[in-house]
């Protein structure tokens, strides 16, 4: 089969480009070992934010290295054998944790997070599932005073960036949230744009449907058999080889299995979170997703109970599970919302493919050999995947993108 497109990947970044690739006219296979959104685009929070112009920077108070380093928080855990090899990457997060690192990712990410509910939607409705989707926003919470000095940066670019909040006391937390347990002190901020999804996997699998009604390939196949044969790209698929001049690499956390032994380079770490679902405690429910800032969990209703995500672990993409992360935030989310019983037996664990500036990279791959990437996109990826996509298409068909692309560019690695 030889087609103009093979997209790697059947998460929401691959579907995404495929379904923009298609929409100009050029034939996609999109290619994946398993079926569409099985993976990391399955088990995040589904939050399409609107904020969250402030990353995840490396602590700068001796006090937050020091508690981290006792490896019992719920929002960061590490596993002690992987951080030499991380050593390089994580030099490089603190070079991106400055307040100037810090507004460079503000300014880039914002026309990501301006475009990609408007991006969602037009994909959502034709693939008829907008019934997913919650146009209620979600909320920050602080218990202490101290937490929620910690986040007025991020209301200070939400101003400069005319994002809609609105500041909450318990009170007003408790009438959105009825449910949920506050101190007296506690204060919340009600991001007002922010649009979730009850079943992330759902959605990602309506979105492969509609590429496949519209005559797009779904091929089963191994994204590392990739290879050249004259101009053409071929990938043994599971009824045979498929060949195009065009290949989009979006692996999310498997890119660089690919990558890395056709000699590119870059620098893609891979944070795990762990997700389990729950049921309510009689009389209880949840409206939409609530993070409590502090501790760095977050619970979100979901079509299977109330999903519980944790923060980020720093271990081996596929060493084994270990639940004590999840353990705890179960612990400190009970204490927030009244969950009953585990619907699972045991948690989800899936990892982040995260760039150190925090960005993914969407772009050619600088080479002319017809390769590009859509890939590492890190804590953003199922809300931003349908913009990114868009991006790449633009790249593939040599279209005029709608924003600048410069801070995705594979060139900042190389
Ligand atoms: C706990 C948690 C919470 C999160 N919350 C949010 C959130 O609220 N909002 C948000 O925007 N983002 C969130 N994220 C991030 C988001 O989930 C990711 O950025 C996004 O899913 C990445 O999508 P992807 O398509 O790049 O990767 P994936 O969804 O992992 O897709 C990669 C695909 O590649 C396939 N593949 C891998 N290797 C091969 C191979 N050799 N051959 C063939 N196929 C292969 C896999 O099967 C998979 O389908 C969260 C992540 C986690 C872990």
């Amino acid at each position: 089969m030889s087609l103009d497109v093979i997209v790697l990947g059947a998460g929401m970044v691959g579907v995404s480009s495929a379904l923009h690739c298609q929409a100009r006219g050029l034939e996609v296979a999109l290619v994946d070992r398993r079926s569409a959104g099985e993976e990391t685009s399955h088990g995040n929070a589904g939050v399409i934010e609107r904020d969250s112009h402030v990353p995840i920077t490396f602590p700068s108070k001796l006090a937050d290295i020091l508690k981290y380093a006792r490896n019992r928080e719920v929002a960061m855990r590490y596993d002690p054998f992987v951080m030499p090899k991380l050593a390089p990457w994580l030099f490089q997060l603190w070079r991106n944790s400055s307040a100037q690192r810090v507004d460079h990712y503000a300014q880039s990410v914002e026309p990501l997070r301006k475009k990609a509910m408007a991006e969602h939607r037009p994909f959502a409705q034709d693939a008829g599932i907008m019934d997913a989707f919650r146009d209620n926003g979600w909320i920050h919470l602080y218990q202490s005073d101290h937490g929620f000095k910690v986040g007025q940066l991020a209301l200070s670019y939400a101003e400069d960036y005319g994002v809609e909040f609105d500041l909450l006391d318990r009170q007003q937390l408790l009438e959105l949230e009825p449910s949920v347990t506050a101190a007296e002190t506690a204060k919340a901020i009600y991001w007002k744009e922010a649009v979730s999804v009850s079943s992330p996997r759902r959605v990602v699998k309506a979105y492969a449907d509609l590429f496949v009604g519209r005559g797009g390939a779904f091929v089963m196949g191994d994204a590392l058999s990739l290879h050249r044969e004259g101009d053409m790209w071929v990938i043994n698929g599971k009824d045979g080889p498929i060949a195009a001049p065009c290949v989009i690499v979006a692996l999310g956390p498997w890119s660089m299995d690919l990558l890395k032994p056709l000699g590119y380079d870059f620098p893609l770490a891979i944070k795990r979170g762990y997700h389990q679902h729950f049921t309510s405690k009689e009389g209880a429910s949840l409206n939409r997703p609530v993070v409590d800032e502090e501790t760095g969990f977050l619970i979100t209703p979901m079509e299977d109970g109330v999903r519980l995500t944790t923060g980020v672990e720093f271990a081996d993409r596929d060493a084994p599970k270990n639940i004590g992360q999840i353990t705890a935030a179960t612990k400190a989310a009970k204490a927030l919302y009244p969950l009953g019983k585990a619907v699972e037996d045991e948690p989800w664990m899936g990892g982040r493919p995260c760039l150190p500036d925090s960005l993914p990279i969407v772009s050619p791959s600088g080479d002319r050999n017809g390769l590009y990437f859509n890939f590492g996109h890190g804590h953003l990826g199922f809300g931003c995947g349908p913009v990114t996509g868009r991006l790449i298409a633009d790249f593939v068909t040599g279209g005029r993108p709608d924003l600048d692309p410069a801070p995705y560019s594979a060139r900042r690695f190389v």
